[in-house]
């Protein structure tokens, strides 16, 4: 039997022109993988007739399974919809029940007056089964053609992604054998990529070929991902699970936690199982490390607030930074992030604070000071620990790992 695969075509000259950057299709690719379905190749095509249809005609050769997102709006340069229409030889017809969901929307929503284009949302090739999308205006489509599933989602994510959820992931398994996969991941921190796979070497000769393992760095962390796939549902599930016993032990002293998680989730996990409260003191990350923490659901059982202290000012007169500890050593100074900390725990009453100083780039760095240098504390009632990281990277990737080695001090200060 021939290898099940999909393929996914991404409509809109956005897309090309890179103003949009397609997440759709990583995404679709995830959630296909999770039920056993691989995606033989991804292709970003243009508002442009001839190249959607030569996409439809070369993807068909080697999938069964076709998604497709964008290009379904009811403006001129929105063309998929009559290109799959042509297509499929059908011909455009009103499909009421998306009439009546689009009226809703803009009468009792939006309380705006339909216009002729929004009309046309609801018109449909008559070849297709609708799919219906409550989020949004532009239905879903669903089309066979010589045992190839094609499936026009719109563009905008959060509509295709509840398409997806709702009706086609669940419909995929039902039309298709699928051959059920697993993956297991784990997080590691304070180690490079090839520093682990110097001391994972020997887990790595040992590991069957079923097993797949996969490196994966991301921000300061490094994620290894075991996957495995077979008929034996039981079997593999029992393989894995072996073998990622045994790279949990192999990383032991670099395992942040045995699960695909971001380290702010891990942070606050610990925080809402000990029952202790959190606080910040941002200069050079202005608020970053707030919003990661805030950016979860439930942040506020532990949660209490941040003092953004970007300028001396504030840090002198909300964090009581004594002005000759900024003078004398400097806004990126182990003993101003000690004071930060210290007095942002006091000042909004946590258990821990975390607090970070330090020079971002491009501008501002000096010899004794380069651009990258960060200073970081993590203060409790009993003591304060201190840290200083030295980076180099660009201004966005610096705030970005600033906050990631703050938080995964503050874990590993939990965690003793
Ligand atoms: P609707 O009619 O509901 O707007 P549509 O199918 O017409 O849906 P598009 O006009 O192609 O959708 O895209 C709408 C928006 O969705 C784009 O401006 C873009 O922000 C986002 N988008 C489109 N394609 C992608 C993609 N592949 N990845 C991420 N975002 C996308």
């Amino acid at each position: 039997m021939d290898k099940l695969f999909a393929s996914i075509i991404t409509i809109g000259d956005e897309l090309l022109i890179g103003q949009v950057i397609d997440t759709n299709s990583a995404w679709m690719a995830q959630e296909l993988n999770k039920i056993g379905i691989a995606v033989k190749n991804r292709i970003a095509v243009g508002d442009n007739w001839g190249d959607i249809w030569n996409a439809l005609d070369e993807t068909a050769k080697h999938a069964k399974i076709v998604l497709i997102t964008g290009g379904l709006g009811p403006t001129s340069d929105d063309i998929t919809k009559p290109l799959l229409c042509s297509y499929f030889g059908g011909k455009m017809v009103i499909h009421e029940p998306t009439l009546v969901h689009v009226t809703h929307i803009f009468e009792k929503i939006l309380q705006r007056p339909m216009l002729e284009v929004n009309i046309k949302q609801a018109e449909v090739p008559d070849v297709c089964t609708v799919l219906m999308n409550e989020k949004g205006t532009a239905p879903g489509m669903l089309f066979e053609k010589n045992g190839v599933l094609f499936i026009s989602l719109p563009g905008v994510p959060h509509e295709m992604k509840w398409i997806m959820s709702q009706e086609v992931l669940p419909l995929l398994p039902k039309k298709f054998k699928t051959t059920p996969i697993r993956h297991k991941t784990l997080l590691t921190a304070g180690i490079g990529e090839s520093f682990l796979a110097e001391l994972i070497k020997d887990f790595e000769a040992q590991l069957p070929p079923s097993i797949k393992l996969a490196y994966l760095p991301n921000n300061g962390m490094v994620r290894l991902r075991l996957t495995i796939s077979g008929e034996d549902e039981a079997l593999i599930s029992a393989q894995i699970d072996h073998q990622f016993e045994l790279l949990k032990q192999g990383v032991q002293e670099y395992l942040v936690i045995d699960n695909d998680l971001p380290m702010e989730t891990v942070v606050s996990n610990l925080f809402k199982a000990n029952g202790k409260t959190l606080a910040t003191a941002e200069s050079c990350t202005g608020g970053y490390i707030a919003h990661l923490l805030t950016a979860h659901a439930g942040a506020s059982a532990f949660y209490k607030g941040s003092i953004v202290s970007y300028s001396n000012e504030v840090k002198e007169h909300l964090l009581n930074v004594p002005l000759e500890v900024l003078h004398n050593h400097g806004a990126v100074s182990e003993l101003t992030v000690r004071y930060m900390a210290n007095n942002c725990r006091n000042q909004l009453n946590t258990d821990y604070a975390i607090a970070v100083s330090g020079i971002m780039g491009p501008e501002g760095g000096s010899d004794d000071k380069p651009v990258g240098t960060v200073w970081i504390a993590v203060a409790t009632s009993k003591k304060t620990i201190t840290k200083k990281i030295n980076l180099r990277y660009n201004r966005e990737r610096n705030i970005q790992l600033t906050a990631f080695n703050a938080l995964n001090l503050l874990r590993l200060s939990i965690c003793g």
